[in-house]
């Protein structure tokens, strides 16, 4: 192969695109420049039967990828990988000879940057999954060749008109998926920004023509008020001898797009669309100017951010702020360094830039090297090319993490989530019956937050059922409502059976138990109420919540039956058990516990109260909506309920540890103690304690009532 003689050979149209290559090129040396001029003819004689979609001659997209590399002050190695990165691919370049005319580093770089032959694999997705790890495999050894690729995709991205619908969309796809986040990963945000708004545009033209108009309306309709908060704002720091660059700054219409979907809001409603960015000389200038802007306007309270102290996952710095502006305006403020903004802006392509900085690991590199070999292990647990893919694609999103089942099924969750999130997501059913749960081999409890990489195995049994405590500690939408729906229906459930049993009692006193529960006589029933789509069900569940009382539903149903035995209404007493949740309740006022004589309240949407016999409630309340009730059924178990006792006693040293100590002898728990009052009589100072104990049941306490009388200094016990 020739080299062409530069200047004559080239077409008029990548003559100019060659001039503005070296124009930016203006950093490298004499001799760097040289051998740049060899890689942009080499790749020009072996892209010269080609041409682009748009008919330009191919060599003028090597050439702009290397001009956007040149712009982001790149060294030499990537330049020529930039120029030459597809020739391997297009003109079957071998690498050997690559490496002999620009090195080893660069043929590297450019065979990481070649997709794989097309002829080996069967389908599309897995020549485009393994083209990709091979990618990607190359960017852990030299993470310069993904800055390449990033470059070659943002051009291919300004350039995506010529190509038909189905693919832009699919190129759009795969970049919002990839290639952005890796851009935003890597710290380069305004490749990142400006992939996402071209990706947008391709999937989205009206939507994305719309924004673009309404933002700049935005603009033209608070010209002036930007205009005063920038010159106020100047004039402030200028008082306070803080030397800073004060720029406007706007969000870009994908993620104002991405805001208002997640807001539910439009456009008019957002508040953070346009902001301000001030950057100062050294850190302690960065707080030096934040509390001169918090003394010109009222910051807006838990909006203030310190990435300054505690960096993003990206190496981001920065302080943020929103400030009470003029007529009310939020104003969105960042402060930084020029240091800062740099790796803000740039984020590792910095590292190259030719500086000071260059080849000194700096922090950014570190991070940068972790994700890399991050990357590695991702590769390492990953059964083939499509499923590497899966994994960098949920690692490159940082708020989702991915659990693995003991399949090897990956699943999502948001970050936060936990073992009872992996459950539902697995199955709605698991989620219910789960009871256990082993992260990596480990039993641990249902509450334990989960993170990437961890393997779940959860154990299920079939009386295992959804907690409302759950609610507590589950971070995804999915287990949320099928908790949340599950505790409605069976809420529905107990009070339909509490409703069975009241109604039941309230006619055995009636009717003959086989007329009371006949279908015919429920119909009946039914139709007396007149209410149509009304079911039996419902009937029972009003009466089980307290809606309608249990007697007048019974003298209804007796009356229409005709064979009335014409006796009174005689409620047949309720046996409690151990039904203490759903619909039956312990009264607050007197706490009753299991084993204490007791009465129960149909309350309405309550279901039933069960109040001790000498609650002053029972008293006030009507007598037809009492029950008798019994704890018959009743069986001790690992459940704890609330008492109280008032204990008076001569005030006395160490009084306080004798009363704690014969409590928990008997085994009871002491929730809290308070004092009540302290009294002179005579000599002797009295003292009051009101202590607050969890019992297993009525028994318990009267042992434990025993023990504290037993006390020399205790006058009296009494339960409140
Ligand atoms: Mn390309």
């Amino acid at each position: 192969m020739t080299i062409p003689k530069p200047t004559e050979a080239y077409d008029p149209l990548t003559a100019e695109v060659r001039q503005t290559l070296f124009r930016e090129c203006q950093y490298l040396s004499a001799e760097e420049k040289e051998t740049l001029e060899q890689a942009c003819a080499f790749a020009f004689v072996a892209h010269k039967q080609q041409v682009r979609k748009s008919g330009e001659p191919y060599i003028t997209h090597p050439i702009a990828v290397t001009i956007e590399l040149a712009r982001w002050r790149m060294d030499l190695h990537t330049l020529c990988a930039g120029l030459l990165h597809d020739v391997m691919e297009d003109a079957q370049i071998k690498k050997s000879v690559l490496a002999e005319r620009f090195g080893a580093t660069v043929a590297e770089m450019v065979d990481g940057l070649s997709k794989l032959e097309k002829l080996e694999f069967n389908d599309q997705a897995e020549h485009q999954a393994e083209s990709f790890r091979k990618l990607i495999l190359a960017m852990t050894k030299d993470v310069r060749v993904i800055i390449v690729k990033l470059s070659d995709r943002l051009h291919n991205m300004r350039t995506l008109g010529a190509k038909s619908a189905p693919s832009r969309r699919r190129i759009a796809t795969e970049t919002l998926e990839i290639y952005a986040p890796i851009a935003n990963r890597l710290g380069l945000n305004h490749v990142y920004r400006e992939l996402q708004d071209l990706s947008f545009y391709a999937m989205y033209p009206t939507r994305y023509r719309v924004l673009k108009s309404a933002m700049t309306a935005f603009k033209k309709n608070r010209c002036d008020v930007i205009e005063r908060v920038l010159h106020e704002m100047n004039l402030c720091l200028v008082g306070h001898n803080i030397e800073a660059q004060i720029r406007g700054r706007e969000k870009n219409l994908y993620g104002i797009h991405q805001k208002m979907l997640a807001k539910k809001k439009k456009f008019e409603e957002l508040d953070d669309i346009y902001g301000f960015r001030i950057v100062v000389n050294n850190v302690s200038t960065c707080y030096a100017a934040l509390g001169a802007l918090h003394s010109l306007y009222q910051p807006k309270p838990g909006k203030f951010k310190d990435f300054i102290a505690i960096p993003k996952s990206n190496g981001y710095k920065s302080l943020h702020t929103t400030l009470n502006g003029p007529y009310g305006l939020p104003i969105q403020v960042q402060i930084r360094t020029r240091e800062m903004n740099r790796i803000a802006e740039s984020g590792i392509a910095s590292h190259w830039a030719a500086s000071d900085h260059a080849g000194k690991e700096d922090e950014n590199q570190i991070r940068t090297n972790q994700w890399l070999q991050n990357i590695l292990d991702l590769q390492s647990r990953s059964a083939n090319a499509i499923e590497f893919l899966e994994h960098v694609k949920v690692d490159l999103f940082p708020n989702e993490m991915y659990i693995t089942t003991p399949k090897g099924k990956i699943l999502t969750l948001p970050r936060g989530a936990s073992v009872i999130d992996f459950a539902y997501a697995v199955h709605t059913d698991v989620g219910h019956r789960c009871v256990g749960a082993k992260v990596n081999n480990i039993t641990v409890p249902l509450r334990t937050r989960l993170k990437t990489g961890d393997t779940v195995e959860i154990l299920t049994s079939p009386n295992g059922k959804p907690n409302p405590a759950w609610l507590n500690f589950t971070a995804s939408s999915r287990a949320r409502s099928a908790i949340r729906s599950y505790i409605k229906s069976a809420n529905r459930e107990d009070a339909v059976a509490l409703g069975e049993r009241l109604l039941a009692g309230a006619l055995s006193s009636l009717l003959p138990k086989q007329v009371a529960e006949s279908e015919t006589l429920k119909e009946k029933y039914l139709k007396f109420l007149e209410n149509n789509g009304r079911e039996w069900e419902d009937v029972l569940y009003n009466v089980g919540v307290g809606l309608t009382m249990p007697v007048s539903v019974a003298m209804d149903i007796a009356n229409l039956a005709g064979d009335y035995m014409g006796g009174a209404v005689k409620l047949s007493p309720i046996h409690i058990g151990n039904g203490i949740n759903g619909h039956i309740h312990l009264g607050k006022c007197c706490m009753p516990l299991p084993g204490d004589a007791v009465r129960g309240i149909i309350a309405k949407d309550q279901g039933l109260i069960i109040h001790r016999d000498n609650c002053n409630l029972l008293l006030k309340s009507p007598h037809d909506q009492q029950l008798d009730a019994d704890w018959s059924g009743f069986e001790s178990n690992d459940k704890l309920y609330d008492a109280a006792l008032v204990v008076s006693s001569v005030d006395t040293h160490a009084l306080l540890a004798a009363m704690a100590s014969a409590i928990s002898d008997v085994g009871g728990n002491i929730a809290s103690v308070d004092t009540l009052s302290k009294s002179q009589a005579g000599t002797e100072g009295f003292i009051e304690f009101r202590f607050n104990i969890n019992v297993h049941d009525a028994e318990q306490l009267n042992r434990i009532t025993a023990a504290l009388h037993k006390i020399p200094q205790v006058r009296k016990v009494s339960r409140i």
